[in-house]
């Protein structure tokens, strides 16, 4: 991408992804010709629920769904996150008060979870390894017979590490609990099939596949019972009450059919360029680590740390020279505390602040990873000339 001549290479795809032309076309109808409400009897309301129903079936043929009224709409992962956590506890709050999670979720997640705490329920955050792994063995620990529902991310976006679902699944379920996973920044990046990989629940975004903001949705098994969050006309089966977000919806559907095409191809190709961005910064910069697990990464994530330096320092340089990435998780930025996910791997808080992480996505080639290779040892060296944490053999 150039604007006014600059090179601009945008690799912050975990934050936020360009719609693909393709669902912005199917959308373009609904906003002034296909604009009935799904609820109204006439033709116009019955042709937008048709089209809801399509993106119903579309989103449950990716994740292979037994079903397409297995899929809740919802605003978005953080919606479909609290839906799925608040509830389930609170539908079997007689039968147990315990919810475990691990310790490198989503804040959505964690706060879901917080927020159960203040009204009486248990929450125990799972230890992972030093790549994020889970630790099985303390999972299961963890899970007693107060404990109905169990919450784990599929892959965490920030540090790339893909969890053993199907493990984590036999565990939950022979300790007899529910298995919600955040599935964010898996589906659509990695095959997803909750049928085969045991998921009860699982969160799904529709802009991590190229779909609009905004919107996202909740897998919610045939057989299970949840209460609403929501309370008003009884849209989404009851559980979601409001006007469907139509265009929105519309998009998502053609966002996952997409998705379903061409993620094999387009998964394989990231991995190329993933892992020569990864090579190519850790070889020639001494002192510097690959976050999460080197194999099971999501494709599109280089997550690296540089010690004695910080992250954001790093950004404006490279912000600077056109290229835009991430220090973290893009909701944690804000805080410019060291992310949570990070520290629970075991990291120092002065190793976690230097960390850079370079989300890559469907326009990205190989010449824009040459090109960040090229630009990042300078910057580095510059920034670790000017830091009173370098020791000083390696200062230039
Ligand atoms: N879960 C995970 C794993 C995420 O990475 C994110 C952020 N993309 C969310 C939930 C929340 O997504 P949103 O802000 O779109 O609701």
């Amino acid at each position: 991408m150039t604007t006014n001549n600059i090179r601009q290479i945008y690799v912050d795809h975990s934050a936020g992804k360009p719609v693909d032309s393709r669902v912005v076309a199917v959308m373009l109808p609904y906003f002034k010709v296909l604009y009935g409400n799904p609820s109204s009897f006439h033709r116009f309301g019955q042709e937008a629920k048709q089209a809801l129903d399509n993106s119903r079936e579309d989103i449950s043929k990716l994740i292979n769904a037994e079903k397409p009224e297995t899929i809740i709409f919802t605003s978005g992962a953080t919606e479909s996150n609290n839906l799925a956590i608040k509830g389930m506890a609170i539908r079997n709050r007689q039968k147990g008060t315990k919810i475990v999670t691990s310790a490198i979720e989503h804040m959505s997640v964690v706060n879901s979870c917080k927020s159960l705490v203040r009204q009486g329920f248990q929450t125990t955050f799972s230890p992972v390894d030093s790549y994020g792994l889970l630790d099985l063995v303390k999972l299961e620990e963890n899970i007693d017979e107060q404990t109905k529902l169990v919450s784990v991310v599929y892959a965490n976006g920030e540090i790339g590490t893909i969890q053993p679902i199907n493990e984590i699944s036999e565990i939950v379920h022979k300790k007899g609990a529910y298995l919600h996973v955040d599935a964010t920044a898996a589906c659509g990046q990695i095959p997803v099939d909750v049928n085969k990989d045991g998921i009860d629940l699982m969160t799904i975004s529709c802009n991590d596949m190229y779909g609009p903001k905004g919107v996202g949705a909740l897998y919610l098994k045939d057989s299970l019972r949840i209460d609403p969050l929501l309370h008003g006309g009884g849209q989404e089966r009851g559980l979601r009450s409001g006007t469907e977000n139509v265009s929105s919806i519309i998009g998502f559907g053609k966002a996952a059919e997409i998705t379903r095409l061409e993620m094999r191809s387009e998964s394989k190709r990231l991995v190329k360029i993933r892992d020569s961005l990864i090579q190519g910064l850790i070889d020639p910069i001494s002192y510097t680590f690959l976050n999460g697990h080197p194999k099971k990464r999501l494709p599109d994530n280089v997550s690296v740390r540089f010690n004695f330096i910080e992250g954001e320092s790093i950004l404006l340089s490279l912000a600077l020279s056109g290229v835009f990435a991430s220090s973290g998780s893009a909701c944690a930025a804000k805080t410019l505390q060291p992310s949570h996910v990070l520290l629970a791997m075991g990291l120092k808080h002065e190793e976690a602040h230097g960390s850079l992480m370079i989300t890559l996505g469907r326009q990205n080639t190989q010449k824009d990873a040459d090109y960040i290779k090229e630009l990042i040892p300078g910057i580095i060296d510059r920034l670790r000339n000017m830091s009173p944490l370098t020791p000083k053999e390696l200062k230039k």
